[in-house]
């Protein structure tokens, strides 16, 4: 298939861990979850893992929670909640009971690292960031013991009761594990648990002033929640040696074999797309792209915003597969869902996006025949509206051609196309202004040959769509193409800047059959011969309909 990269490695591999867990009787009932930080908006690589996340459990009859990971309150804020969540529920993934937020654990980490170090196993160390760094030691040499290392139980305990209670400066002590300074995991070479740092927090306020490391506040949120199997992406690999540690010598499992278990899986990469968060923010900030939800990103937001639908991703999220080994998708596999998900679904309307003028000549001035149209033809469910036809219609400036090249069977004079729904009509020539353009094409019509009359006499080869002029709502239709150029790749080498493609949106009017009025913002329709539209629900008024194009009816592989 055209847009299979690599096959993944095995499409199944979390889902056989989970069923020779059931198989052994671990726990009937999984529960897995999807735990953003909230310091920016979701993309499509988080919808994979919702999708992911939210499927197994769905799949296995469990459960699946939405928590949010915001122990790092420096970078987090209450919009990303907001929008996080928006996003989670229109992708249709059912949260069990409420959203949940690790700060609601803090309590019980706090706790878990008074028990560590009741047991030896923790200890508050006074080097600075350099030195700790310069004690880690490096891939190939050892690490070295702190010489706060082995402070008696009772010392930890009072320090980092201090800690807790603000006696000391942000950054002067943190609390770290006591395990292996010569480790071959650096990641086991006693990692920082907790740090002072008085910064306030969306969810706790100012109540504490320490705050808990990545690496050992998620295995404890995943713990105190039941999850059964910790779902995330292959950097993690490396770090799940520390998740077992914690979630074992904090007494929350016996063995690294039970609940909660991490299992890695490859992040999802889109080519030449820009999905860093730290980009997408980049380019947001620089004023490149319209907010988080500006329809040339692949923000979660912004997919939404341009048209996909949450069916065409789920699409795409089976066909990429659940791999074990990087790798990147093209973004035309997410054209394809789309389009395979719309081609039943969505109306199919006629408007013209770079208009020109016909002029019917043998039509009466002022008379409107208004002519039935089926709206889907894939699709009998969503019936026929009307069209109305009269003297003066706008056409595409391309289905015209004064000397046409060959094989052209549209407008040319002299030459007779159908117009769509409506009547033949054939070319008598054309009006130019002071510069030779073309502004208005004449032709005349023939009333034998109205569609549906059953007229057999002759064919032609050409069908082109129109709007009458007289009823046509003017609009505002938006083209994209990629925001990165695709021949120069995303990211400049030299530079590291983000090639842009200049050329990435381009705006035009557009004239729409009237039907349209029946519609609202979010709606998504097929403008015939010009690819799929979705209204958009940001930038439309009362009195300017603004159309984002989701994607064009062809392939963007090009053939020749
Ligand atoms: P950062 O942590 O650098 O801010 P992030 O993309 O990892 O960025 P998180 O909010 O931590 O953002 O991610 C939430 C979840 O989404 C994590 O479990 C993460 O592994 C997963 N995830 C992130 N990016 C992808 C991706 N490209 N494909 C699949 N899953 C992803
Ligand atoms: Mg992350």
């Amino acid at each position: 298939m055209f847009f299979m990269e690599k096959e993944p490695v095995s499409k199944n591999f979390i889902e056989r861990i989970i069923e020779q867990d059931l198989a052994e009787g671990k726990d009937v009932k999984i529960i897995t979850r999807f735990p953003p930080e909230p310091n920016g908006y979701l993309h499509v690589g988080h919808a994979k893992s919702i999708l992911l996340n939210y499927g197994l459990a769905q799949k296995y009859n469990g459960l699946f929670n939405l928590r949010f990971d915001d122990t790092n309150p420096v970078k987090e804020d209450i919009e990303f909640v907001n929008s996080i969540v928006a996003d989670v529920e229109w992708l249709g993934a059912k949260y069990n009971e409420e959203v949940k937020f690790a700060s609601n654990y803090f309590q019980d980490m706090y706790e878990a690292a008074v028990r560590l170090i009741k047991k030896g196993k923790a200890y508050v160390c006074e080097l600075t960031p350099d030195e700790i760094r310069e004690y880690r030691g490096t891939l190939t040499e050892p690490g070295k013991e702190s010489p706060y290392r082995n402070r008696s139980i009772e010392e930890n305990l009072a320090l980092f009761e201090g800690m807790k209670n603000g006696d000391f400066p942000d950054g002067s002590k943190v609390l770290r594990a006591k395990i292996d300074m010569a480790s071959s995991n650096i990641n086991m070479r006693d990692p920082i648990l907790y740090r002072v740092a008085r910064i306030h927090h969306h969810n706790t306020g100012d109540d504490w002033c320490i705050y808990p490391m990545y690496d050992f506040a998620h295995p404890i949120e995943d713990a105190v929640e039941g999850i059964t199997h910790s779902i995330c992406t292959l950097e993690f690999e490396d770090h799940r040696p520390l998740y077992d540690w914690v979630v074992i010598e904090c007494g929350y499992k016996n063995t690294p074999d039970e609940f909660p278990k991490q299992i890695e899986f490859a992040k999802l990469y889109l080519k030449n797309v820009v999905t860093g968060k730290r980009y997408i923010k980049k380019l947001v900030q620089d004023g490149v792209v319209d907010g988080w939800d500006d329809p040339r990103l692949v923000t979660i937001a912004a997919l939404r915003r341009r048209g996909f639908t949450p069916d065409s991703l789920k699409k795409f999220m089976d066909l990429v597969g659940v791999a074990k080994a990087d790798s990147s998708v093209d973004y035309a596999m997410l054209e394809y869902c789309i389009r395979d998900d719309l081609k039943p679904k969505a109306p199919r309307v006629m408007a013209v996006i770079d208009p020109i003028k016909l002029v019917i000549d043998n039509y009466p001035e002022n008379e409107i025949e208004w002519l039935p149209a089926t709206t889907n033809v894939e699709n009998p469910d969503l019936g026929t509206h009307m069209v109305p036809f009269g003297k003066e219609l706008w056409i595409e400036r391309e289905d015209f051609m004064e000397v046409p090249v060959k094989k052209y069977f549209r407008l040319f004079p002299g030459n007779e196309v159908r117009l769509m729904n409506a009547y033949f009509v054939k070319c008598v020539g054309c009006e130019k202004d002071e510069n030779g353009n073309v502004t208005v094409v004449h032709a005349t019509y023939d009333s034998e040959t109205k569609s549906g009359s059953g007229f057999t006499g002759r064919k032609v080869k050409g069908t082109i769509h129109w709007v009458n002029a007289a009823n046509a709502i003017e609009a505002t239709a938006r083209l994209y193409e990629n925001l990165v150029d695709e021949e120069k790749g995303v990211y400049d080498k030299e530079t590291g800047l983000m090639n842009l493609n200049p050329n990435s949106l381009q705006v035009t009017k557009a004239y729409v059959e009237p039907f349209i009025k029946e519609f609202k913002p979010g709606d998504s329709f097929q403008f015939v011969r010009n690819g799929y539209f979705c209204i958009d629900t940001k930038d439309t008024t009362e009195e300017n309909l603004v159309f984002n194009r989701i994607v064009s009816l062809k392939s963007s592989f090009k053939l020749n």
